[in-house]
């Protein structure tokens, strides 16, 4: 995450307000986050010492509902990234019409070098520390960065301990066992696969052979990559952190995920000509899914992209400058908060089944998810029209207009 992740958040959260006439108390309210928890807190390690360690949780609007976001695990977490964080959850979860707010955590570590029993340690510690704000009615944290199903895992034991009976909806991203939802594995790049193909009808580009490249090769791109190849489009590149694969017919993705899932990466995948990750991004292609993570385009290599579309797999892979120049090149870009929006539309789809205790089948999963974002991808368009705004912008005026009317609506307390 760069450095000014929170005075990005608060630059374009300035430029959408300026499109509306909001009362300007909330406009100062919405500018900052509803509450903020630092906790520092012992761990047993494995050696007998003692060890410190730095966490938040951070919740910035509670109009909507309770508050949603993940947590994550990294030495360079700091405060001022959760509040950020935490902003752009507000803003996704109000662009695809959930009933939440935003949040975000994060504890400054480095789970690479942690045991298996520091690490249950020092998540069992941080869920306890937290949970003086999580709960299933207030505040619902998901894996990030550095966790996953095992931290969820732990963290509902954990607060199901303390009270004495099961809460899976306390966390979602859970193992299915223990009330995970079917489909959220996939869902983010399911998300992305869908609101590509609205984009492309959108520019008048078919569907059936456009080229696509992923950055990206993870949770997100990869079933990003399959997904819309299932659809007819050529999936033409690929890659990971070791490097990227190019076949200008068109890559079988699904061969490639078992060739990755065998070797550790795709580097070296046969069927296809090896291509270095800068190169990649700058294909000649339709579709270009940037799935890996943040300011992989900038304002040095955003004039040489030749994509007609943007689908923003990962948070935040371009700059502001980048953004400015690919405006300016009128590159269609699909912004985060609506086109990653997917998991966490599945993260809520879990919450609701785990407080039903009623479990769905995966297509009406699927065909939830898939409403939700056609509807809100084409919401934000209308908004991009009316406004003569670009997408981006678009996405966080219509998020920011949500929140607003929430706050209007409930009234100031007392
Ligand atoms: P992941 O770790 O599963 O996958 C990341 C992929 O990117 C890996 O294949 C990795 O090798 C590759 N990669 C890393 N650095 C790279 C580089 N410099 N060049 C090319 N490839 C590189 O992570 P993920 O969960 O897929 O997350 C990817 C992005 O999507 C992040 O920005 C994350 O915040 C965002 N995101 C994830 C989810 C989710 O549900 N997992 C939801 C919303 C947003």
């Amino acid at each position: 995450m760069t450095e000014n992740a929170y005075a990005n958040a608060l630059r374009q959260y300035d430029t959408a307000v300026s499109y509306l006439d909001i009362n300007p108390g909330l406009v100062a309210y919405m500018r900052m986050p509803k509450r903020e928890l630092t906790v520092n807190f012992p761990v047993e390690m494995d050696n007998d010492s003692v060890r410190v360690f730095t966490g938040y949780r951070v919740h910035h609007n509670t109009a909507l509902g309770p508050t949603k976001g993940g947590i994550r695990y990294h030495p360079s977490v700091e405060l001022d990234e959760v509040r950020a964080l935490a902003m752009w959850m507000t803003w996704k979860c109000a662009v695809v019409g959930l009933p939440y707010g935003g949040a975000k955590g994060g504890v400054i570590c480095d789970p690479k070098t942690l045991s298996l029993r520091e690490l249950e340690n020092l998540t069992r510690r941080y869920a306890t520390e937290i949970s003086v704000l999580m709960n299933p009615q207030g505040d619902i944290p998901a894996p990030d960065l550095g966790t996953g199903e095992r931290e969820m895992a732990w963290i509902m034991d954990t607060y199901s301990m303390h009270l004495g009976y099961s809460v899976p909806a306390v966390v979602t991203g859970k193992p299915l066992a223990i009330g995970g939802s079917l489909g959220r594995s996939e869902a983010t790049g399911r998300g992305v696969m869908v609101t590509t193909i609205e984009a492309l009808k959108h520019q008048r580009l078919a569907v059936e052979g456009a080229r696509v490249v992923v950055q990206g090769f993870g949770k997100v791109g990869a079933p990003a990559a399959y997904l819309t190849e299932e659809r007819g489009a050529k999936i033409i590149a690929v890659s990971d952190v070791q490097g990227g694969i190019y076949n200008a017919k068109g890559l079988n993705t699904r061969s490639v995920l078992a060739y990755a899932a065998a070797h550790g990466t795709i580097a070296g995948y046969p069927e296809a000509e090896p291509i270095s990750n800068a190169a990649l991004l700058e294909l000649n292609c339709e579709v270009l899914m940037p799935c890996a993570m943040e300011n992989q385009i900038t304002g040095a290599n955003a004039a040489r992209v030749r994509a007609k579309i943007i689908a923003e797999g990962a948070n935040g892979p371009l700059t502001p400058e980048a953004d400015e120049i690919l405006r300016r090149n009128g590159v269609f870009i699909i912004p985060d908060i609506l086109c990653n929006a997917g998991g966490v539309t599945v993260s809520y789809f879990e919450w609701v089944q785990d407080l039903q205790s009623f479990f769905w089948g995966e297509e009406e999963i699927n065909e939830r998810l898939r409403r939700i974002m056609v509807r809100s991808f084409n919401q934000v368009l209308r908004v991009a029209d009316d406004k003569k705004v670009e997408m981006r912008t678009a996405a966080q005026i219509y998020a920011i207009q949500r929140v607003a009317e929430a706050m209007q609506i409930r009234g100031i307390y007392p």
